[in-house]
């Protein structure tokens, strides 16, 4: 049932597909749900209600694979909808939720449910997104995936916003708003200013260091 058996043979675990858009997660979170099916596992799978991008109760690829999902509002609407029977968990668009989903998952897999949950790691900035940095700490196993750089073809880690003047963090779209970049194609419009004041504060401190 699990990647990470145990001498009882039962065991929940966390698994966490993360990249930026476009990378094939959704793909490889039907992959992973489609083969527990063929193994005869009660899986159920959630999304998001925001994310009705494609479709309002099924996972959708970039690439038209589908699934059917459960939408919710809230993570705790997952362990409310979870049945006994329930040996897999899956859950697309993680980073949606709230932070209580760190805790729902820990309560999952503790129950001895295997939790697969795919999401973006990083927002538009290249900041963690959400919920995620926790996850990918409490994770039993996790896999970072590439996209294709529109720009150059390389490996692409980012999601870059095309429009620089929207500026809140959840803005649900598809190619209309996004690309897939690599680092060096993802200046995301300019160092940010976090960054800015560190390196003037490490100057400034090393100005003081020489007069000493
Ligand atoms: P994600 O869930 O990570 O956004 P999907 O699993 O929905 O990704 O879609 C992955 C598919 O997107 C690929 O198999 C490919 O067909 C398509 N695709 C479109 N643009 C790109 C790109 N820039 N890099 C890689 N795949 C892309
Ligand atoms: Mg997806």
């Amino acid at each position: 049932m699990s990647l990470f058996g145990t001498a009882s043979g039962i065991s929940g675990s966390i698994e966490v597909v993360c990249g930026p858009m476009f990378s094939g997660k959704t793909e490889e979170l039907i992959r992973r749900v489609k083969r527990a099916q063929i193994a005869r596992l009660k899986v159920q799978i959630f999304k998001p209600a925001i994310d009705n991008r494609y479709h309002e109760t099924e996972v959708v690829s970039h690439s038209a694979l589908s699934t059917p999902a459960i939408a919710v509002g809230s993570s705790i609407e997952i362990l409310q909808k979870v049945f006994d029977s329930t040996r897999v968990v899956a859950i697309d668009e993680v980073q949606f939720f709230d932070e209580n989903i760190s805790i729902v998952v820990e309560k999952l897999a503790r129950r001895g449910v295997r939790v697969i949950v795919a999401g973006l790691d990083q927002d538009f900035m290249g900041k963690p997104f959400g919920p995620m940095a926790a996850l990918l700490a409490i994770a039993d196993n996790v896999n970072k995936i590439h996209a294709i750089c529109t720009v150059c073809g390389a490996p692409a880690t980012k999601t870059f916003r095309k429009d620089p003047k929207e500026s809140a963090q959840v803005l649900v779209g598809e190619m209309d708003l996004y690309e897939a970049r690599c680092r060096s194609h993802a200046d995301f419009f300019g160092e940010d200013q976090d960054q800015l004041a560190f390196f003037v504060n490490l100057n400034s401190t090393s100005d003081k260091n020489q007069n000493l």
